[in-house]
């Protein structure tokens, strides 16, 4: 057996016991699908899944999302940061209101915060199409296993080969759920590892650090939005005088959270976008 079916049949044999269950992993629903992979972004599964609960509860359909307040999605996501996801996902349910899912099939990066990944999600999970999701954690996966820098080209290579006969749903749900619990970004557990004598464990250093988050633009950008979530409207003296932000670092935030859409500034009161 060559490499890469030993991979793939280990694989699948290991998913077998340890798949972790989610409501969304019975559907194919493309709302569903489209609303867990934008909350799942740089968000870890079990806490994504909690939000996820509470979001489609409230908006089983992209016409609920489509009517509703700015404040009021910003509001359901808060805590989960990078708040400008939460307004491209409103983007998207207003285009998918006048275009279903099947509509613009295949090309759903035409929807606001929709890049590769998520494409390719949609396409595995609520199409079935014979597509592996390169997310981080699969890129870590094959580059360690199969001793390759970057494993994007010998991934859309094998393809094809690697999918035959399975449902491309299982394996990346396998890949996904192996990423975060054997084969981690930090400390993977190779002496557990179903792989440990056929992997190359080609370990590459991180080439990016996380930037600090406490005093950072998006700390304070968090900050503003929570705060007009909780609140009507507020000036920016009164803001600032909240906030202990220098002023002139205050007035760019403002300004880019106006030019993004978030927030109005109207008379020097600043509110959520309506
Ligand atoms: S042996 Fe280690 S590096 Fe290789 S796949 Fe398993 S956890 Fe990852």
């Amino acid at each position: 057996m060559n490499k890469l079916n030993t991979f793939k049949k280990q694989l699948l044999k290991w998913s077998k016991n340890n798949t972790r269950e989610y409501s969304w992993r019975d559907s194919n629903d493309p709302w569903k699908i489209l609303l867990i992979e934008v909350i799942a972004q740089q968000t870890q599964l079990n806490r994504a899944h909690s939000y996820y609960e509470k979001f489609i509860k409230r908006f089983p359909t992209p016409k609920e999302m489509s009517i509703a307040s700015k404040k009021e999605i910003l509001s359901l996501w808060s805590g989960l940061g990078y708040n400008n996801r939460a307004l491209r996902l409103h983007e998207s349910s207003k285009i998918l209101t006048k275009k279903s899912f099947n509509s613009i099939y295949p090309n759903f990066d035409i929807l606001p915060g929709v890049g590769k990944y998520t494409k390719n999600a949609l396409l595995s999970f609520a199409y079935k199409e014979k597509v592996i999701t390169q997310d981080t954690n699969v890129i870590r996966i094959f580059s360690r296993f199969f001793g390759i820098e970057n494993p994007d080209n010998f991934i859309q290579e094998n393809q094809k080969n690697i999918l035959k006969n399975i449902q491309s749903r299982k394996f990346n749900e396998a890949l996904m759920d192996f990423g975060s619990t054997i084969c981690k970004a930090k400390n993977p557990l190779c002496s557990e590892c179903i792989f440990d004598n056929n992997c190359e464990k080609f370990f590459q250093e991180t080439k990016h650090t996380q930037p600090t988050f406490k005093g950072s633009n998006r700390e304070i950008r968090g900050k503003v939005i929570k705060y007009l979530i909780n609140n009507e409207n507020i000036d920016i003296t009164s803001l600032n005088h909240i906030l202990k932000v220098e002023e002139d670092k205050l007035n760019l935030i403002l300004e880019k959270l106006e030019d993004e859409g978030m927030i109005n500034i109207k008379k020097k009161l600043i509110e959520i976008s309506s």
